[in-house]
This record gives structure tokens, C-alpha cells and sequence, in this order.
């Protein structure tokens, strides 16, 4: 275990858990698409259920969308490691918790500026505003 004031954690391991991670969802998006495209052939196309359609449609999207921005966070995770920024909060500028590098590798903030933001967001303010910002 990392303790409060223990080594840093490994940003070689780190790396390889976000590389791996990257893998998988490409992975899993292109599985997506193969399936989604097997589906397309098997509807008739004077008698598929559009509304059906629609619907699944909209659910690969959106899954592709979280996929994608998972995919543009663990980039940047990356990015950050080259500039060696990793594990440091855009917001604070404090460490970031070990044990919240382990559940969440490619996070930006710590838990308390995460937890800021989050009410933010809650209370209607955009989140893009925060993703322009430490271009
Ligand atoms: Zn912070």
C-alpha cells in the first residue's frame, strides 16, 4: 500500500494501465461497429422497425460517444505523463491521491477539486469550459 507520504506512484505502471486501457476501448468500439453493421444488414429494409432502429442507434452513439471522450481523457493522461504533470490536479495543483490514480488512472483533478467541479456541473455550468482549459 501507498501511504500518505510513501513513495510516488510508478508512472511506468501507470502507463501501462492507461495504454491498456486505451486498447480495450478501441477494442470494444470497433466490436460495436462490426455488430452494429451486422445489424443494419439484417433488418429489411421495407419492414424494420424504424423506431427500433433509431433507438439502437442512438445507443451506440452515445456509447461511442463516452468511449471516445474516455478515450481523448486517457490521451491526455498520457500527455501529461510526457510533460511530467501527471498526478498533479489542473485545478489545485496538488498531488492527486495514489488510491484515486489506482480507480481512476487518467484522472485531472483530486477528489476535493473533482468534487467542486461535479456540484459545478450539477448546477448547470459548462463542462467544456473545464476540458478548454489546460489545452
Ligand atoms: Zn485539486
Amino acid at each position: 500500500m501507498i501511504t500518505k507520504n510513501g513513495p510516488k506512484p510508478k508512472l511506468g505502471d501507470y502507463r501501462k494501465i492507461l495504454e491498456a486501457k486505451a486498447e480495450e476501448v478501441r477494442r470494444s468500439m470497433s466490436a460495436q461497429k462490426a455488430a452494429q453493421v451486422v445489424a443494419r444488414l439484417d433488418i429489411p429494409s421495407d419492414e424494420g422497425d424504424l423506431s427500433q432502429q433509431h433507438h439502437e442507434e442512438w445507443i451506440f452513439l452515445n456509447r461511442n460517444s463516452i468511449d471516445m471522450k474516455l478515450l481523448r481523457e486517457i490521451a491526455d493522461a498520457i500527455h501529461r505523463m510526457d510533460r511530467e504533470h501527471y498526478g498533479i490536479c489542473l485545478e489545485c495543483e496538488e498531488p492527486i491521491s495514489a488510491k484515486r490514480l489506482d480507480a481512476v488512472p487518467w484522472a485531472r483533478y483530486c477528489v476535493s477539486c473533482q468534487e467542486r467541479i461535479a456540484t459545478r456541473i450539477a448546477e448547470g455550468e459548462s463542462v467544456d469550459e473545464y476540458q478548454e482549459a489546460d489545452r
